[in-house]
């Protein structure tokens, strides 16, 4: 009834056709990054071939053009994150630079410095890039980083972190919005509101849900929100930082340099306006613009999806409801098949889960498995995911990893399984 079949979509990746040791390539490592369709490499292509410039500084033909395509590309993500203004949308490398933005800057003179005694708490399931800048953070200043614990099957333990919120000395929460390495999706409207409650800002570490599900930083009401663009069918090197307009009018700049001033004089300088106060230098110009195209792509899916026009936020919301769909039903079937194998243990059984299964075997090391699939095309990840404070949790040094996207099948996943039976029965 109205369901779109996505996998028409899988001819637009030109990478899903090539080959990996001899095999089809079955790429299921899209928590990792994402494949790129052919229209984000076509318009990566003209922009390089015949569009190439600076932006911001020329009064030139392309100057002018590509400072318009890369404004165009910050007003899709606007849209894409439902931010009430475009100065809200702080361009970056990734949610790796994002978020050590946040933690350096909180750290600088603003009212929201952090001081001596003061208290940050993370998630146990927070990947390396949402603990290390707060330690870095916390050590310039003399705060603590606490982890919030998480129960046994992957879900962040409320209860626990109402607990340490009431300490009353907790003055910024970061949390994963879906884990990389659970799949978990954390309920973090509930947790904002919490964090808020108790007059903490909270930062919310993206990189996972941007390319799974609809954003709505209005309606989750994050102070902080970050992406990694390369993950949501764009290049590497762009990241989205949201930050609400008055924190980030009142935090100071993190890099200085060019484009971020006003006014620079040896007696003072004076900073520009948001966005630009924190982009200083020269920004990764195609990578932009191949974010913008790589939403239009989104959005086309969600157009097929609607078959009607619409505008681009609801083609955005029809074509995330589609992938949304398409990708659990491919890891619920996974996950089914997967526990038919002997001593195979799925860690992260939370109730509310994206496109991401990882796994144990009880005799093979996650790493043979990685390897004996690569074998097989089978592309998965193996290892701690960036998140060795939750593999000491789970109790395993590593896990293996399976994570769809809306362009993977069915059959995809019945090669996933039955290669894992197979190093199953090497190792028993
Ligand atoms: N957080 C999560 C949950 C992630 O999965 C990743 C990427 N693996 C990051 C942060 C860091 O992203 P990047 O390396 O692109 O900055």
């Amino acid at each position: 009834e109205g369901k779109v079949d996505l996998s028409v979509r899988r001819a637009d990746f030109p990478i899903l056709a090539t080959e990996a040791n001899g095999h089809p390539l079955a790429y299921l490592d899209n928590a990792a990054t994402s494949q790129k369709p052919q229209y984000v490499l076509d318009v990566l292509d003209k922009y390089w071939t015949g569009e190439n410039a600076n932006v911001h500084r020329g009064v030139h033909y392309l100057s002018q053009r590509a400072t318009r395509h890369f404004d165009d590309s910050r007003e899709k993500v606007r849209v894409l994150l439902n931010a009430a203004s475009t100065k809200e949308v702080i361009l970056t490398k990734g949610c790796t630079e994002g978020i050590n933005l946040v933690a350096t800057c909180l750290t600088g003179p603003s009212p929201y410095r952090l001081r001596e005694g003061d208290e940050i708490l993370v998630s146990t399931m927070e990947h390396h890039s949402n603990i290390v800048p707060w330690q870095l953070a916390a050590e310039r200043v003399g705060a603590s980083v606490n982890p919030i614990p998480i129960t046994d099957a992957g879900e962040i333990d409320l209860d626990a972190y109402a607990h340490m919120l009431a300490s009353g000395r907790v003055k910024v929460v970061g949390v994963v919005h879906i884990s990389n390495s659970l799949g978990t999706i954390n309920p973090v409207k509930e947790i904002a509101r919490m964090a808020h409650e108790a007059g903490a800002l909270v930062l919310v570490d993206g990189a996972q849900a941007g390319p799974h599900s609809l954003i709505d930083v209005l309606d989750l009401d994050a102070d902080f929100y970050t992406l990694s663009c390369h993950k949501i069918y764009a290049p590497t090197g762009v990241g989205v930082l949201y930050g609400k307009q008055h924190l980030m009018e009142a935090l100071p700049p993190y890099h200085g340099g060019g484009d971020m001033i006003r006014t620079v004089a040896f007696e003072g300088t004076t900073y520009a306006d948001l966005p630009a106060k924190y982009e200083a230098g020269t920004p990764n110009v195609a990578g932009v613009i191949g974010l913008g195209a790589a939403i239009d792509y989104i959005a086309s899916v969600g157009r097929e999806a609607q078959g009607a026009e619409g505008g681009l936020r609801s083609n955005l919301a029809a074509a995330f409801g589609a992938i949304h769909e398409q990708e659990i039903g491919l890891a619920r079937y996974a996950t089914e098949r997967l526990l038919e194998i002997p001593g195979l243990r799925i860690t992260g059984t939370a109730t509310e889960k994206a496109g991401i299964v990882s796994f144990v075997l009880a005799r093979a090391h996650p790493h043979d498995i990685g390897t004996i699939l690569d074998q097989e095309g089978i592309a998965i990840r193996a290892g701690h995911h960036c998140c060795m404070p939750l593999m000491k949790r789970l109790g395993v040094p590593a896990t293996a990893r399976a994570s769809f996207a809306f362009y993977n099948t069915y059959e995809e996943a019945d090669r996933l399984v039955e290669a894992v039976g197979k190093v199953h029965a090497m190792f028993e």
